[in-house]
């Protein structure tokens, strides 16, 4: 079979569960060494320790808090000194606030901004820089979400930093599109994945009926996992996925 990421390096946040792992699987399958960035530093090794079970490949984890700079930053050096330069940068790793907005407190808006926005900030000025001076291009993908442009009302804050992910992203694209690194957003509905079991919910909405719902639709990570190596080889700007998947109280445009 064609194994058209043979010798490249895929740096993937977020890597230890949903999208991230399905991610870091389907690069691998296609033959890329893979960087397994998260958190939870246990799952971050079983989404490693499987890949090498499954590809003739390198993977390797790494435990990572995206939201702190200097951890970033540590990380960043890391990944140079003893992987190389990444061809690809996947900005997956992303939390939820779930309940109406005048219930958010200043804590939940910082866990939403801190993670879902600075996280993906960070990953995309230390790789950025590292794939210019590097001078032979490379792809930068950030996990927005359909929220970034139907915002729900049951998830103010998280619809804020995606709006602005989104945003990053087209900023980027067009400040690197001359060093040959393309950028992309992707932008998916809902997706059966352990984000809406992980979600703090606030206010008067009851956790349970909400998670049930969700879970009761299903659309596969592995399908995103595709978009998402069908965006870098054809270096797609903004790609909604399962753009029927939107999550209730969406505001109409
Ligand atoms: P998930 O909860 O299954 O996976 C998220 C992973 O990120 C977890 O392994 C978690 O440990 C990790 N993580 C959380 N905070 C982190 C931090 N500070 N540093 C490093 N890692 C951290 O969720 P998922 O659905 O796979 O989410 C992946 C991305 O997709 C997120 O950015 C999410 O907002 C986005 N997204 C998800 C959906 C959906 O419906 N599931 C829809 C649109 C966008």
């Amino acid at each position: 079979a064609r194994k058209p990421y043979r010798d490249t390096l895929v740096v993937i946040t977020g890597a230890g569960s949903g999208i991230g792992r399905a991610t870091a699987r389907a690069f691998a399958a296609h033959g890329a060494d893979v960087i397994c960035a998260d958190l939870d530093r246990k799952a971050a090794a079983e989404t490693a320790e499987g890949i090498e079970r499954a590809y003739p490949v390198a993977a390797v984890s790494y435990e990572l808090d995206v939201s702190d700079a200097s951890r970033m930053e540590d990380f960043a050096g890391w990944v140079r000194e003893h992987h190389g330069v990444p061809d690809v940068v996947v900005n997956n790793a992303g939390v939820a606030v779930a309940g109406p907005i005048l219930e958010h407190s200043l804590d939940d808006w910082h866990r939403i901004i801190d993670v879902n926005l600075w996280g993906v900030v960070h990953g995309c000025r230390l790789f950025a820089k590292q794939m210019v001076e590097r001078g032979e291009g490379g792809h930068i993908v950030n996990i927005a979400s359909l929220a970034a442009f139907a915002p729900s009302r049951l998830l103010p804050a998280y619809s804020v930093s995606k709006a602005a992910v989104k945003s990053l992203s087209d900023v980027l694209r067009a400040e690197l599109a001359g060093h040959g690194i393309g950028v992309s957003a992707i932008c998916p509905g809902f997706v059966s994945t352990n984000i809406a079991r992980n979600a703090v919910f606030v206010g008067a909405l009851d956790r349970r009926p909400a998670v049930k719902a969700l879970e009761r639709r299903s659309y596969p990570p592995e399908r995103v996992a595709a978009h998402i190596l069908r965006a870098v080889h054809r270096n797609e700007a903004v790609v909604p996925v399962n753009a029927e998947g939107k999550i209730g109280y969406t505001l109409s445009r």
